[in-house]
């Protein structure tokens, strides 16, 4: 291979519960509308036909320090969300009923969001890439490898802001499973290992402010706290 210009830029990771090694991040997928109350509260309708896929870059995963409150946005908000974690690379489309095979381990995260783009973006048909990708925007637990996390989609997906509820749900209430969104997801684009999903909010999203401190989690699984920075 030919030597590179200039040293590239490291590789996104985040840590493994129980484990020294990290998980190096690939891309990030993110499904959208895919709980039927926060679509709801978006204005949105709620459809079982094809779910609503976007992308952040790998390197919007942040997984120590303080969040940093974004520039261009007067209106930051928190999407709390279940993180799947792929673990062996796809070859073609995966059938629904083999799709869990790929899961490396589960954890939480925020698709945090520049509401206020995202609303202009929406207004005039444009993408969501500058209210959805910035740097930071996917602050996210550490992973919790399947052999510990099994597949347990009955527990409770939950955030707390500055100590008060935001948004609850079982994860049950997910209009697309896990196993669909990565046959749908692999129908558009080769999985590898490395990629993170993050798989869409339960009602409750609000605006975030500078110094506000949340606690994000899974029942019985994971959770993992932090502050917006000042
Ligand atoms: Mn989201």
């Amino acid at each position: 291979m030919s030597e590179f210009a200039f040293s590239p830029s490291p590789i996104a990771a985040v840590p493994i519960i129980g484990a020294s090694a990290v998980f190096p991040v690939h891309r990030i997928y993110c499904v959208g509308r895919n709980f039927a109350e926060h679509a709801r509260e978006m204005g949105a309708e709620v459809s079982r036909g094809t779910p609503v896929f976007f992308m952040k870059p790998a390197d919007a995963v942040l997984v120590a320090g303080d969040v940093p409150y974004p520039g261009a946005t007067a209106d930051l908000h928190h999407e709390v969300e279940l993180v799947v974690a792929l673990g062996v690379d796809a070859e073609g489309t995966i059938d629904a009923s083999a799709a869990l095979e790929l899961v490396f381990g589960y954890g939480v995260g925020l698709d945090l969001t520049r509401r206020d783009l995202q609303a202009q973006a929406k207004e005039k048909r444009l993408p969501w890439d500058i209210a959805k990708g910035f740097d930071a925007s996917a602050p996210v637990s550490g992973i919790v490898p399947v052999a510990q996390a099994g597949h347990d989609f009955s527990r409770r997906l939950w955030l707390e802001v500055n100590g008060a509820i935001r948004q609850q749900a079982p994860l049950s209430d997910m209009v697309f499973s896990v196993a669909e969104i990565i046959h749908e997801l692999s129908k558009l684009f080769t999985l590898k290992a490395g990629d993170l999903i993050f798989m869409g909010t339960p009602a409750g999203v609000a605006a975030l402010q500078r110094g506000d401190a949340f606690r994000a989690g899974i029942d019985g699984l994971v959770e993992f706290s932090g502050r917006i920075a000042r």
